[in-house]
């Protein structure tokens, strides 16, 4: 019988590693800090809904469970700007319809994980126990609701207990951490009277305000999660709107198509938490059969939509480097080495969203670059694939849609130095550019072939 393995975390990250294995035959024992979410009405934590996109889907359909998730998810086919005076305008993702992200309810897709994880009889799950110490193939755990610690083997562990792990601390890796100046704050949005959703459905809202920002996600109940991203200090601020009335006073200055649909804004304000965004780089993410994924090795900050699809992807990537070596220290080290440079490259790039989604996407050359982006990838189809259909639509190693980002913006900016609009664009040239430029650096990832 295969060895009995530990994970450290039933988020989703641990819930599909941990069902994962048990597919391949291990026993799994899962440890979680937090009780049972299936069973008391806790939150998921932080992020109500997220965004599933290729990376995550892919990870899924490995273990049959895509078609269920997709059913519970709402596609978003672009990004819908509003502008301050209540105008908006849809920016498509993709080349069309059928490129799209998916909103889904963080809670629910951590729930069916660890259902689906728990019905191979292979995997159980153990709520209130805190991961406390670890060393010499042993774990130590408390329980939360006794204080009681004990001690179990743990010969091989797997960490994906998030962004403050402590077997990333128990294992004395290196670590370097920072946080943005900016927090996020939840509110929410409600059905519309009668039902229905009172934004257009199938779209990521986003309000630019060159600082700071809001955007919503919807939910398949109607109601819209929105997150206000704001800096902690300063003009515009969670502490200027701290003050009685502020925060809506704010709100009708700058978001007053959004006040009027977030009921009760003062006391949604006062009582959501403020929370902060961390990037995390952990190296290396392994030491001998213990390793590091999801969040505890890379936490990033979320304007990507990737943390969590990057975190199923190293179960993708886990599975796939076991299937050629079933050493646990040899597949953990390689998983490590492998994946670090893209780990990297998608916390990078994540910072960069940020500048784009709450300031760029409101600016008109910004907005010229993604029409002529969209015009190549319908006229260039798997030749020109834009740094957000790389990251998001397919599963290029993050680390060469970065890479292809660098060329495009070098591309876009040689060809709309003299058009208004993407019919001045010399498209014959664009075709050569992309050809001799592009194409040679996604070819060896099977991309261009695949589309071309
Ligand atoms: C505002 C926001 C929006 C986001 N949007 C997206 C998005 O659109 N798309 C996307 O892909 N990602 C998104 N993310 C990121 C995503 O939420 C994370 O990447 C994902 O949750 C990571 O999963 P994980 O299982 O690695 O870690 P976590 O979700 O943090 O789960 C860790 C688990 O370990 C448990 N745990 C912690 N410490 C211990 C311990 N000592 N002992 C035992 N158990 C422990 C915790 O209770 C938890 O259950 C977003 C994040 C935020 C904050």
């Amino acid at each position: 019988m295969a060895e009995a393995l530990t994970v450290i975390g039933a988020g989703p990250v641990g819930s599909l590693l941990a069902l994962s294995l048990a597919r391949r035959g291990h026993e799994v024992r899962v440890f979680e800090r937090r009780p049972d979410m299936r069973r008391v009405g806790i939150g998921a934590g932080r992020s109500i809904n997220l965004a599933v996109s290729t990376r995550g889907l892919y990870a899924l359909h490995q273990v049959g469970l895509d078609d269920e998730i997709l059913r519970q998810a709402i596609p978003m086919r672009g990004r819908m700007v509003h502008g301050t005076s209540g105008e908006a305008r849809f920016l498509r993702y993709g080349r069309d319809d059928s490129e799209f992200i998916n909103s889904m309810s963080r809670g629910e897709l951590n729930k069916l994980l660890m259902t689906e994880a728990e019905r191979t009889g292979r995997v159980r799950i153990e709520f209130h126990q805190r991961l406390v110490g670890y060393g010499a193939g042993r774990a130590r755990l408390r329980d939360e609701r006794t204080g009681e610690e004990r001690e179990v083997e743990a010969t091989v562990v797997f960490g994906s207990d998030g962004s403050a792990s402590a077997l990333r601390a128990a294992l004395a890796l290196s670590v370097e951490q920072s946080s943005l100046d900016f927090g996020y704050k939840e509110l929410t949005i409600p059905p519309a009277p009668g039902g229905g959703f009172s934004l257009a459905k199938n779209a990521l809202h986003i309000w630019p305000r060159k600082n700071f920002m809001l955007i919503a996600l919807p939910n398949l109940d109607g109601s819209f999660t929105c997150t206000l991203f704001l800096p902690f200090e300063g003009d515009a601020s969670f502490a200027s709107i701290a003050a009685p009335a502020a925060g809506e006073r704010f709100f009708a200055e700058t978001f007053p198509d959004a006040l009027a649909l977030i009921p009760r804004l003062e006391e949604a304000l006062e009582e959501a938490p403020l929370g902060r965004m961390v990037t995390v780089r952990c190296s290396p993410w392994s030491r001998g059969a213990a390793l590091l994924l999801g969040d505890a090795a890379h936490a990033i900050v979320p304007f990507f939509g990737q943390g969590m699809n990057a975190g199923f992807e190293d179960c993708t990537v886990l599975m796939e480097i076991l299937d050629r070596d079933p050493d646990w220290s040899r597949a953990f080290a390689e998983l490590s080495e492998m994946r670090k440079p893209d780990a990297d490259a998608i916390a990078d790039l994540a910072v960069e969203n940020f500048v784009e989604m709450r300031d760029k996407v409101a600016d008109p050359e910004f907005v010229l670059w993604k029409e002529v982006e969209a015009e190549l990838s319908r006229r260039f189809p798997g030749e020109y694939l834009s740094r957000y259909q790389l990251v998001t639509f397919t599963r290029i190693p993050y680390r060469i849609a970065q890479e292809a980002g660098r060329l495009q913006t070098s591309l876009l900016r040689d060809l709309t130095r003299d058009a208004r609009s993407p019919s001045e664009v010399d498209y014959s040239r664009a075709h050569s550019l992309i050809r001799t430029r592009l194409v040679p650096l996604l070819q060896p990832h099977g991309l261009a072939a695949k589309h071309g």
